[in-house]
């Protein structure tokens, strides 16, 4: 298992020879550019080759005319400690998962710790231990944005004040503690709003045995900042629910893999006929009760663009740059000063789709040949995707 030294630094780093250039930009989805520059981690240019400095790199990459895509980024998961789930007993699950193209993870609360707190107290402690201990430690180099606590009753204000003072800058799925009616969760959402904490409500049915129901009217009355997983986690709201929070609210719709297909097509669609795409972002709800997806995000992209006929160049702006707006990330975007997370893709072996768009269009995953994080090479070719038609070699 690899894990990152944080303080390692890439020095200048040149990629050339791009073939495709997602920007994650749903404006702009497709740069018109074959050449990244890197300097420490940061994108320092892009553009075409001749017009970018491109002298005196450290690591020089070949992109063999693949795709480069910002890294993606997974909105919803549940970590727990280190590189391990309790939820399927599994290791590795995040080295795995940079595998699948993923650069940057967000918790949406550590909720499957054995023994888990409850307490006030003890839930703003494993939120602040979480958000420290994946501070320091990125497996495969992945970003773990942890620290999600688990609103309860009886919480104030100055909780929220506490934790946000104390490094904590997310909530954990609204609903899953015993915070449930709209009128209270409202209170609390706000209150960690006032002090920079975003939050994410739970939307739907039960989780697992012990969760409950957060319908419609909840969702709207607590006006969290992300409706998380908005086709349910697993079980959905029924369809004109869900397209009705996607009309009446003006928070992220976060759309995932552990949760209704159908209705993960249906909110795709409402978002666009709203003509607000810029507010679908992606996740996997994983580790969960379906068992961990190295390769959830792909496949939701694959979904969404050929089930819900969205072009492939957008569908990958909502697993990035979309995600990174919502979110304040310093990644998913290709532009000067964003962190260079990148992963490399190519049409897989074999597929009906001439092109990598066609292909994930016609609902084929990708290859990808490889990860990118602050501008060290994380993986080659991924050992879960189908094998990428052709792949990027680092010339030195
Ligand atoms: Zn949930």
């Amino acid at each position: 298992m690899a894990t990152a030294l944080i303080e390692e630094k890439s020095g200048k780093v040149v990629i050339r020879n791009i073939g495709l250039l997602l920007s994650g930009d749903i404006d702009h989805p497709i740069l018109e550019a074959d050449t990244i520059v890197i300097q420490d981690g940061l994108i320092t240019a892009v553009g075409k080759e001749k017009d970018c400095d491109t002298e005196g790199a450290k690591t020089i990459i070949d992109a063999k005319q693949t795709c480069v895509a910002p890294g993606l980024i997974d909105s919803h998961v549940h970590p727990v400690f280190g590189d391990w789930t309790p939820r399927q007993g599994q290791l590795g699950w995040i080295d795995s998962t940079m595998h699948g193209g993923v650069t940057t993870m967000i918790s949406a609360g550590e909720v499957h710790l054995p023994g888990r707190p409850k307490d006030i107290v003890g839930l703003k402690a494993l939120a602040i231990t979480a958000q420290r201990a994946f501070d320091n430690f990125r497996p495969g180099g992945v970003k773990v944005i942890a620290g999600a606590p688990v609103i309860e009753k009886g919480m104030t204000e100055q909780d929220f004040k506490e934790l946000a003072e104390a490094g904590v800058t997310l909530l954990g799925e609204v609903g899953l503690g015993s915070v449930k009616a709209g009128y209270e969760a409202k209170e609390m959402v706000a209150w960690a709003r006032k002090h920079g904490i975003q939050s994410t409500i739970h939307t739907g049915g039960p989780s697992i045995p012990g969760s409950g129901l957060i319908d419609k009217d909840v969702v709207l009355e607590a006006d969290a900042d992300v409706i998380g997983h908005i086709n349910g986690g697993h079980t959905s709201l029924p369809e004109a629910h869900v397209c009705e929070l996607c009309e009446k609210s003006s928070r992220a719709i976060e759309i995932v893999h552990n949760g209704n297909e159908r209705v993960a097509i249906a909110a795709a669609k409402a978002a666009l006929e709203l003509k607000c795409p810029h507010r679908v972002i992606l996740g996997t709800d994983g580790p969960a009760g379906s068992g961990v997806q190295p390769l959830g995000m792909l496949r939701m992209v694959a979904l969404l663009s050929s089930l819900a006929n969205i072009p492939a160049e957008l569908v990958f702006c909502f697993a990035t740059g979309n995600t990174a707006r919502i979110r304040n990330l310093n990644c998913g975007l290709i532009e000067v000063g964003r962190a260079a997370d990148f992963v490399f893709m190519d049409r897989a072996q074999h597929t009906a789709g001439r092109t990598l768009l066609e292909s994930v269009q016609l609902g084929d995953i990708p290859g990808v040949g490889m990860v990118m994080i602050d501008g060290i090479v994380r993986c080659g070719r991924s050992r879960n995707t189908p094998p990428a038609t052709e792949v990027p070699v680092v010339v030195h």
